[in-house]
């Protein structure tokens, strides 16, 4: 289990490090691993750590599912439009291990991504051999 204290509302959390460092202790040599958020505003993603394309990713959930328009769920904690920018990316990753590594492309990384922080989260890392 990876623990992250996010410190901003929207943010990208680059977690592939704990992950492989969470693979390497189950000493699984060939297997998947699976990386899953348990919140309701935050995703997983795999793709590449750059800057100014973590901020393109960021910019484009805030135009597809911007605050405040009107959701219903708004109602009850004003987060609607995190849950729903959730819901677009999801919030699992399932990532082949081989030679008791992940499998990643060279400029694949593991994402953490925070829509509604500041917040302490958990993520679950779970190895099954294969
Ligand atoms: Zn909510």
């Amino acid at each position: 289990m990876i623990e992250i204290d996010t410190e901003k509302r929207a943010e990208v959390v680059d977690i592939t490090r704990q992950v492989e460092d969470a693979v390497r202790e189950r000493g699984v040599d060939e297997g998947i691993c699976l990386v899953y958020s348990r919140h309701t505003t935050t995703a997983i993603v795999i793709n590449e750590g750059e800057g100014g394309l973590v901020a393109d990713l960021l910019g484009k959930l805030s135009s597809l599912a911007p605050p405040g328009d009107g959701y219903l769920h708004d109602r009850l904690d004003e987060n609607a439009h995190a849950h729903l920018q959730a819901a677009l990316l999801g919030n699992s990753q399932a990532i082949p291990v081989e030679d008791g590594r992940l499998a990643l492309g060279t400029w694949q990384r593991v994402l953490f991504v925070e829509l509604d922080g500041p917040r302490r989260r958990t993520v679950s890392v779970k190895v099954v051999p294969c």
